[in-house]
């Protein structure tokens, strides 16, 4: 076993200064799950980790006037499935919170680690592609703000440089007659997180026409890294979710994904599977579009 330096940081700036000595050679620590299973695995022997857990500024679920939300991420996903801002405003990420593993991981987990595995099962990042969040960065030359639509770039891969880390989610606020619902299918729920499909969607519904006016799309499980399904956004845009809407939005899909088969699925299934439930998420958040002008209520 390689000796491996421990760094508390007190402060935003001793962690990214961490991170610049350590050239990349550094480990964040945030709940320490993926971090656990991989150094216990020995897929990963670390010169150095750096704990994330002291810093305050990374904590906490902000609604701001506006509207918009701030995710700080060291939040865990169980801070996120409780949160009464959240439920108010994006009722979808306590949706997508209620799916993530079990009570143990949602403790610990933390949205910032989740996001920065960028596993392509995981389910904030499809939330966060679907709503068009900006991921901020910190690194030597200060923030950076990232398109969650742009942060994904390849398998287990973020773009992050190595000197800088990500320090919160910020998600818009949402337009009037906003619907979102996130959607996921896994046969033994914790235990076959390798086995996910998910979909993500947020779409603004024409109160006059019925037409949707402005749609995200993230789908997870269905390729090396969690999708943004653009073509499939634009096979809806500006149509009503019905007859060859839903067929030009299924043969755009199957463009799109590339899932791979496993021990308990077909890569074939999985491609069913993610059509079925893009369709039925697609569903659930026009029908919630429709209700109150836009409230999206699970
Ligand atoms: C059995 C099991 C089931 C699971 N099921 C699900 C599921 O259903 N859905 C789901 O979405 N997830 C699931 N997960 C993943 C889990 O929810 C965690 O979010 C995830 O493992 C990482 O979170 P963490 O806070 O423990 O990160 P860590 O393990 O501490 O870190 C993960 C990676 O991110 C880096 N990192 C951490 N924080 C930052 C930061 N702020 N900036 C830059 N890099 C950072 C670390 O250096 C490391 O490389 C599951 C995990 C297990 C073991």
């Amino acid at each position: 076993m390689t000796d491996c330096r421990f760094t508390r940081a007190a402060s935003l700036g001793e962690a990214v200064d961490c991170l610049q000595q350590a050239g990349g050679e550094a480990h964040l620590l945030a709940g320490g799950i993926a971090l656990g299973i991989l150094m216990n695995e020995k897929l990963l022997e670390p010169s150095w980790l750096i704990d994330l857990s002291r810093l305050e500024d990374l904590k906490g679920i902000r609604l701001n006037p506006d509207g918009s939300l701030r995710i700080g991420a060291m939040t865990t996903h169980r801070e996120i499935e409780r949160s009464a801002e959240i439920a108010g405003a994006y009722p979808m990420l306590i949706e997508m919170a209620r799916e993530i593993a079990c009570g143990r991981i949602k403790n610990r987990g933390t949205i910032g680690g989740n996001i920065c595995l960028a596993d392509p099962q995981g389910d904030p990042p499809v939330a966060m592609i679907a709503l068009r969040a900006t991921l901020r960065a910190v690194g030597p030359s200060g923030p950076r703000d990232i398109a969650a639509t742009a942060f994904f770039t390849d398998l287990y891969t973020t773009a992050l440089t190595k000197d800088e880390l990500l320090h919160e989610i910020q998600v818009p606020a949402q337009a009037d007659h906003t619907g979102a619902a996130f959607g996921k299918f896994s046969a033994r729920r914790a235990m076959d997180y390798s086995s996910t499909v998910s979909a993500a969607v947020r779409l603004v519904r024409d109160a006059v026409s019925g037409r949707i006016s402005d749609i995200g799309i993230g789908i997870g499980g269905a390729g090396l890294i969690p999708i943004w399904a653009q073509a499939t956004e634009a096979a809806l845009r500006d149509n009503r979710p019905d007859g060859d809407a839903l067929a030009a939005m299924r043969e755009a899909l199957m463009e799109e994904i590339e899932p791979i088969g496993d021990d308990l699925y077909s890569a074939d299934y999985k491609r069913h599977v993610a059509s079925v439930i893009l369709r039925r998420t697609l569903e659930r958040a026009y029908a919630r579009a429709a209700a109150v002008g836009g409230a999206d209520k699970p």
